[in-house]
C-alpha cells in the first residue's frame, strides 16, 4: 500500500458535465465545488465507488 500520494478521480458535474476531481480519500458528505460553475457538490461513497450529487441547501424561511 502506497501512502502519501493522494489518487484523484474525476466525475462529472451533473449540472454542466465539467471534470471535478475528487481525492481518493475523499469521505461521504464531503463537499466539492464545481471548477466551471461553482455548484457545490457532495461527495457519495457506495462501497469502493465514489460519485458525486448535487448538494441540496434547505433554505430557511424566507420570512417578510
Ligand atoms: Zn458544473
Amino acid at each position: 500500500l502506497t501512502r502519501g500520494g493522494q489518487l484523484l478521480k474525476n466525475e462529472k458535474c451533473p449540472d454542466c458535465d465539467a471534470a471535478v476531481s475528487i481525492a481518493d480519500d475523499a469521505v461521504q458528505g464531503e463537499i466539492v465545488t464545481c471548477p466551471d460553475c461553482g455548484l457545490d457538490l457532495e461527495v457519495v461513497k457506495s462501497g469502493a465507488d465514489t460519485s458525486i450529487k448535487a448538494l441540496v441547501v434547505e433554505k430557511e424561511d424566507w420570512g417578510e
